[in-house]
C-alpha cells in the first residue's frame, strides 16, 4: 500500500533521530514491535515494508492511519512511537529506511538498501532503549541479516568497569530465521573486536590478551599455540622482539588454526597486529589522546573476531591467523632511533622512528605465515596516521598483489557496507624505503608523504606469498558517528568485511 501523508496540525510530532509522541506505551509489558518505512520518490508519500503490511493489516490499518496523523516523513534512520495499535503486541515504533535504491550505485560501490536496513534496525532498537522498554522486537525489513547485524552492533555497549551498567533491552526478530541468527552472529564477531579494542591495556597484556582468545573460543574446534620469547627467539625473530625490548611485559605470539577444508587445502592466512599498548617507544607519542593507544590491537582483535564467526558458521575452509603481541614501551632496555636489527628473514633493519613498530612485529609475522604454503595472506593493521589522512573513516586502505583477490575483498566491502580502497604497492615507494645509511631497509621513509604507501612496501619486503593482501586500518580504528549503527568508540571495523572476503574467496 502506498499512502500519502496528511499535513495536519500534528506534523511538529514527528522526531527524527529520537522518539517523542502523542502515543503511549499501553502494552509495554509485551516486546516492543520495531516496523519499517519506506519513503516514496515523491517524498510525499510513504509505503510499509510487507511485515509492517501484515500488521497494519491486522489492526486495520492502524499503523499507516497513525503515521499519517503524525505528519512528516520518516526519513531515513529516525523513528517514531506510534503506541499500541493490536492487544497482541507491544507498543510499535516506527522506523525510516529512506528511499528504495533500485540498483546498485557502482561509483558508491555499496549496497545502499542493505546499510539503510541496518541503520533502520539501529534506530529502532535504539528507541525501544530510550523509551525504557525491557525488549525489542524488530522485524526483517525484507533483509534479515542485515537488520540483525544492524540492531547488534546498535545495542552493546562497554561498561565493564563501571558500577552502573548501561541496561540493554533483549533483542528478539519478529521472524526467525537463519538469516536473522547469521546476522546476530555477524554483528556479534564486530561487537568482540570492539570489546577487545576497548579494553585498557593494563586488562588486555599479551598475556591476558591470549587467555581471552582462549576463552572466547572455548568449544569451537580451533587449536590455540601460545607461543613465547624462547620460541621468537629460536626463529630468530629479531625485529618483532627489538619493539618488545622496552617493555617489562613479555611478549606473546598466537598461532590459531581452524580446519574445514579438505586436508589438502592450502589454509587462507590471517595476520593481525597485536600491539597492545603503543607509548610510541622512545619516539614517544605526545601524550594527547595516548589512551586511545590502547587499540592499537584492532588487527590482533579483528582477525579474532573474523577466526571465531568462521569456526561458528562451520565454513568449509582452512586458516591460520597469526597474531604477534606485545607493548610498545620507552623501557630501559628500549630500542633506540638508529639501532639495527635483523628480521627473520634475514634482511636488515635500521629503526629510525620506534613508533613505526607494527611494521616490525609485522615483518616476522609475515615470514612464518609463508611457512604454512598459503592459499593467501592477508594482514591487518592499524598501522598509519597517513591512511587516515587520505581516506578519513569512509574505507579501510587495502593493498593487494593479486587483482583478483582484491575483487573479491572489494565485493564484501560493498556487500557488509564496510568499503575497502585499494592503494599503490609501487617500486617507487619500495625505494624510498631501502635509502637507510646503516641497513637493508629503514623502517620509516626519510621523504615525506605517502606514509601508509611506504609502510606497505616495507611489509611486501618480508613476504614471499604471491597473494599477498595487506589492510591498513588505522583510520577506520574508531567510530565518531561516520556508521550509524556504530556507537561512539572503537569500531571493530572491518571485521564483517573480512569474514565474507573468508566465505567468499
Ligand atoms: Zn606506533
Amino acid at each position: 500500500m502506498r499512502l500519502g501523508l496528511l499535513r495536519p496540525h500534528l506534523s511538529r510530532l514527528g522526531s527524527e533521530g529520537r522518539s517523542c509522541s502523542m502515543y503511549t506505551l499501553a502494552n509495554s509489558d509485551k516486546p516492543a514491535l520495531v516496523i519499517g518505512v519506506r519513503q516514496h520518490q515523491s517524498e510525499e508519500s510513504f509505503t510499509l515494508t510487507s511485515t509492517g503490511e501484515k500488521i497494519n493489516n491486522l489492526c486495520n490499518g492502524e499503523i499507516s492511519a497513525r503515521l499519517c496523523q503524525t505528519g512528516s516523513i520518516l526519513k531515513a534512520g529516525a523513528s517514531r512511537l506510534l503506541g499500541s495499535v493490536h492487544p497482541d503486541y507491544g507498543p510499535v515504533v516506527a522506523v525510516g529506511l529512506g528511499k528504495h535504491n533500485d540498483t546498485l550505485n557502482t561509483e558508491e560501490n555499496i549496497d545502499l538498501n542493505r546499510e539503510a536496513v541496518r541503520g533502520a534496525a539501529a534506530a529502532g532498537i535504539r528507541a525501544v532503549k530510550q523509551l525504557g522498554l525491557k525488549c525489542g522486537q524488530v522485524e526483517s525489513f525484507d533483509d534479515s541479516e542485515a537488520a540483525a547485524e544492524g540492531a547488534t552492533m546498535a545495542n552493546w555497549s562497554f561498561t565493564k568497569f563501571k558500577a552502573e551498567k548501561d541496561p540493554l533491552p533483549s533483542l528478539l526478530p519478529l521472524d526467525e530465521s537463519a538469516e536473522w541468527n547469521r546476522g546476530c552472529l555477524l554483528g556479534g564477531a564486530q561487537n568482540l573486536a570492539r570489546e577487545l579494542m576497548e579494553f585498557p591495556a593494563n586488562h588486555l597484556t599479551p598475556r591476558l590478551f591470549a587467555e581471552q582468545v582462549i576463552n572466547q573460543m572455548q568449544g569451537l574446534p580451533v587449536e590455540i599455540i601460545v607461543r613465547d620469547e624462547a620460541w621468537a627467539e629460536s626463529m630468530k625473530m629479531g625485529s618483532f622482539m627489538s619493539v618488545a625490548a622496552g617493555s617489562a611485559e613479555p611478549l606473546r605470539f598466537l598461532e590459531m588454526s581452524y580446519k574445514g577444508g579438505d586436508k589438502d587445502t592450502p589454509p587462507v592466512v590471517l595476520v593481525g597486529k597485536g600491539v597492545t599498548f603503543d607509548t610510541g617507544g622512545i619516539s614517544l607519542k605526545p601524550s594527547s589522546k595516548m589512551d586511545k593507544m590502547r587499540a592499537d590491537m584492532g588487527g590482533a582483535a579483528t582477525v579474532t573476531a573474523t577466526l571465531k564467526a568462521v569456526a561458528e558458521l562451520a565454513l568449509p575452509v582452512n586458516m591460520v591467523v597469526l597474531v604477534p603481541l606485545t607493548e610498545n614501551m620507552p623501557g630501559g632496555k628500549a630500542t633506540k632511533p638508529g639501532d639495527v636489527v635483523t628480521a627473520m628473514n634475514g634482511k636488515t633493519i635500521q629503526i629510525d622512528n620506534t613508533d613505526a613498530e607494527g611494521r616490525l612485529i609485522l615483518a616476522d609475522a609475515l615470514t612464518y605465515a609463508d611457512s604454512f604454503n598459503p592459499r593467501l595472506v592477508m594482514d591487518v593493521a592499524t598501522l598509519t596516521g597517513a591512511i587516515s589522512v587520505a581516506l578519513g573513516t569512509a574505507a579501510t586502505g587495502a593493498y593487494a598483489t593479486s587483482t583478483q583477490d582484491f575483487k573479491v575483498l572489494e565485493a564484501a566491502g560493498c556487500a557488509t557496507g564496510d568499503r575497502v580502497w585499494r592503494m599503490p604497492l609501487w617500486n617507487h615507494y619500495t625505494k624510498l624505503m631501502k635509502k637507510s645509511p646503516l641497513a637493508d631497509l629503514n623502517n620509516i621513509s626519510l621523504s615525506p608523504g605517502g606514509g601508509s604507501c611506504t609502510a606497505a612496501a616495507f611489509l611486501k619486503e618480508f613476504t614471499t606469498s604471491k597473494n599477498w593482501l595487506h589492510l591498513d586500518i588505522a583510520g577506520v580504528m574508531e567510530n565518531e558517528g561516520a556508521v550509524p549503527y556504530l556507537g561512539g568508540g572503537m569500531s571493530g571495523r572491518p571485521t564483517r568485511t573480512m569474514i565474507k572476503f573468508v566465505e567468499t574467496i
